[in-house]
C-alpha cells in the first residue's frame, strides 16, 4: 500500500529542473515572443477553457486589430464580439472590453501589475490575475490552472477530488510553496506547459518528465489513478425552435439580450418547443412575439450546441413573412444573406445560418406539403 501522507518534493529541485525542461522544450506560442502586459492579459482571457490550438489565430486578429489598451478600449463592443466569433465563453470577450475601458480610465492605459488591482477588473478571476502578475511583472504569486492542478495533484499524491474546497485551498498553498525567489513567469508557465503536454490527463508521459524523481504519482504508480475523477453530471438537454423569417430585403435578425448566454450577440428568433411545437403554433408566437405573418416553407438540418451547463438541439425553419403589422422592434434588421456574416453570431446560429448562405433569396420552399399547419415540425405526436 502507498503512503497515505503527501510526500513534499524538494522544492530547489523541482525548480531547476522544471525551468531547464521549460527553456528547452516550452512551444514557440505568439504570447510568449511579448513582455507587454495586455498582450499577456488577451492571451491569458483567451485561454480560459479554450485550446491553445484554437486560441492561436484569434490572439493574431485580435491584436493585430486592438494592438493597444486604448484601442480595445475605444472599440465598439460588437466589433470585439465579431473577432470573439467561434471562440466561444462571450462573457469573457465583454468583460475584456470592459477591463480595457477601466484600465484605460483608472489606470492611465497601463495594465495594474498586483494581484488584488488586477482581480477588481472585470472576469478576472484568481488564476488569472496570478498569471498576469507572474509572466508580465514576474510577481512571486502562484496559478491553479486545469494543468496545474493535475500536476500537483500527481507530484504530491493528493487522493482526494481535487474539484472539494479544502483539497482547492491545499492545492494553491502547494503552488505557493514550490514558488521560486526568480523567474517566476516562466516557472508557472513551466508547470503550464508540463501538463499540457507531458502530464497528459489520460496518458502521462513519465518516462519523458523532467520530474519524476519527485513525482510521488509516479514513484507509487499512481500516475494513471490521479487526480481522482468524479463523475460528470448528465447536462439538461433543451430543444429550441429557430425561426429563418425571409422577405423580399433579407432574413430578419435581431441582437440577443443584454445579459444571460450569448449576450450581446445576434441571431435569429427562437421560441421555445414548449410554447410552440406545430406549424400553426409557431407561426401564432412569431405573430404575437413580432408582429409578422409568416408561413412555414421547410426544414434545415437541426443543429447540436454544448453549454457548460446544458445542451441544445436547434431545430431551424425557414418562414415567409407574407406581411407585417409593424411591430418589430427597432433593433430587429432585415438583413441580405451576403451582409448577416457581419454581425457576431454564436457558434449554432452560424452553423444554421451556413446551410443557406450560399443560397439567394428568396429561400424556396422544398417539401411545402410535407409541414401542414397541423403537423408536429419536431416529427413527435401530432396535436388533433
Ligand atoms: S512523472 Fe508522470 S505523473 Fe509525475 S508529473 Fe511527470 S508526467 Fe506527471
Amino acid at each position: 500500500m502507498p503512503p497515505r501522507r503527501s510526500h513534499r518534493a524538494d522544492p530547489k529541485q523541482l525548480q531547476q529542473r522544471l525551468l531547464i525542461w521549460y527553456r528547452r522544450n516550452k512551444r514557440d506560442l505568439p504570447w510568449r515572443k511579448t513582455g507587454d502586459p495586455y498582450r499577456i492579459l488577451v492571451s491569458e482571457i483567451m485561454l480560459q477553457q479554450t485550446q491553445v490550438v484554437t486560441v492561436i489565430p484569434y490572439y493574431r486578429r485580435f491584436i493585430k486589430t486592438f494592438p493597444t489598451v486604448s484601442s480595445l478600449a475605444r472599440a465598439p463592443l460588437q466589433k470585439v464580439l465579431k473577432l470573439w466569433e467561434g471562440l466561444g465563453y462571450y462573457s469573457r470577450a465583454r468583460n475584456l472590453h470592459r477591463a480595457a475601458q477601466v484600465i484605460k480610465e483608472r489606470w492611465k492605459g497601463k495594465v495594474p501589475s498586483t494581484v488584488e488591482e488586477l482581480s477588481a477588473l472585470p472576469g478576472i478571476g484568481r488564476y488569472t490575475a496570478g498569471a498576469v502578475a507572474s509572466i508580465a511583472f514576474n510577481i512571486k504569486t502562484p496559478i491553479l490552472d486545469g494543468n496545474v492542478r493535475r500536476v500537483l495533484c500527481r507530484i504530491f499524491a493528493i487522493r482526494k477530488a481535487p474539484r472539494q474546497a479544502v483539497v482547492q485551498d491545499r492545492l494553491w498553498s502547494l503552488a505557493a510553496e514550490i514558488l521560486p525567489e526568480q523567474n517566476v513567469g516562466d516557472f508557472n508557465q513551466a508547470l503550464m506547459e508540463l501538463g499540457a503536454t507531458v502530464c497528459l490527463p489520460r496518458t502521462p508521459s513519465c518516462m519523458i518528465c523532467p520530474l519524476r524523481e519527485s513525482c510521488r504519482a509516479y514513484q507509487t504508480g499512481l500516475q494513471d489513478r490521479l487526480p481522482i475523477r468524479v463523475k460528470r453530471r448528465t447536462l439538461p438537454h433543451h430543444k429550441m425552435l429557430v425561426a429563418l423569417i425571409q422577405n423580399g430585403r433579407g432574413l430578419l435578425i435581431g441582437p440577443r439580450p443584454e445579459r444571460g448566454l450569448l449576450a450581446g450577440l445576434w441571431g435569429f428568433p427562437e421560441i421555445d418547443w414548449k410554447e410552440a411545437t406545430t406549424s400553426l403554433q409557431i407561426e401564432e408566437a412569431i405573430k404575437n412575439r413580432l408582429g409578422l405573418k409568416t408561413n412555414l416553407l421547410r426544414p434545415l438540418e437541426p443543429v447540436v450546441h454544448t453549454f457548460t451547463h446544458k445542451r441544445i438541439t436547434y431545430h431551424p425553419y425557414l418562414f415567409n413573412c407574407i406581411s407585417t403589422q409593424n411591430r418589430l422592434p427597432a433593433s430587429w434588421q432585415w438583413i441580405p444573406l451576403d451582409k448577416i456574416a457581419d454581425y457576431p453570431l454564436p457558434n449554432a446560429t452560424r452553423k444554421i445560418f451556413d446551410q443557406i448562405a450560399t443560397d439567394r433569396l428568396p429561400l424556396a420552399a422544398e417539401q411545402p406539403a410535407v409541414y401542414r399547419k397541423r403537423k408536429n415540425v419536431l416529427g413527435e405526436r401530432q396535436d388533433a
